[in-house]
């Protein structure tokens, strides 16, 4: 059986900004206020699975252990279709840099590919969300939403973070990156998981 959560402050296990104010702004109509892993100065656990789900687990299960909190970890990334699923969990690698994420770079990377392949348009791709909520003791609940669409070149938009100016969700016309932060959570990945984690944890 699913395990509740009744809460009114969730401990969100991120270092990432853009994450992290897309999670206030879903759970801010519940009354739930978000702090992050930041917060807490909790260290950046390093994700050695190969999946999404065992990544989240990693991150969800350290700040809740380190905290004594439940703790909500996020993996995510996009998998592109051409590129046999890339760059699926090693999404924000592809931004790397001695300086620091550069998704600009990232983006670039993304569109190279697809024409070093010279992989037919439309550029079919999903992003992915797994949504892990972990409790002190060991237990978690975990929720996955997607969001099929295709990749634009060049990229448009100045919202959102990540790979958003690149993406178009299925039924649209603007990129996330184009799109209000509401339009975007009312469709993405992450607000499709979730919606689901409130409808099964959330009482
Ligand atoms: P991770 O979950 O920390 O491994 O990082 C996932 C990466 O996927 C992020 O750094 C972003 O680059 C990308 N990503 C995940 N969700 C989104 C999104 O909603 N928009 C744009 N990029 C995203």
């Amino acid at each position: 059986m699913t395990r509740a959560l009744t809460a009114d402050q969730l401990l969100f296990a991120t270092h990432n900004a853009g994450k992290l104010e897309e999670m206030r702004e879903l759970l801010a109509p519940r009354g739930v206020t978000v702090v992050s892993a930041k917060d807490h100065n909790l260290p950046e656990p390093v994700e050695t699975e190969d999946t999404f789900v065992g990544n989240a687990r990693i991150k969800a299960h350290a700040a809740a252990s380190a905290t004594g909190l439940v703790a909500l970890a996020d993996d995510s990334g996009l998998c592109i279709e051409a590129l046999g699923g890339a760059p699926g969990v090693y999404t924000a690698d592809w931004a790397e840099t001695p300086e620091g994420r550069d998704f600009d770079l990232a983006m670039g990377r993304a569109h190279k590919a697809l024409i070093d392949a010279a992989a037919p348009q439309p550029w079919r791709a999903t992003f992915v969300s797994v949504l892990v909520l972990a409790w002190p003791d060991g237990h978690d609940e975990v929720f996955e939403g997607r969001i099929d669409g295709e990749l634009v070149w060049p990229t448009r938009g100045a919202h959102g973070h990540g790979y958003d100016p690149m993406f178009i969700p299925e039924g649209h016309t603007l990129t996330f990156a184009e799109m209000s932060h509401q339009a975007k959570n009312a469709v993405s990945h992450r607000g499709r998981a979730l919606q689901k984690l409130l409808a099964e944890c959330f009482t």
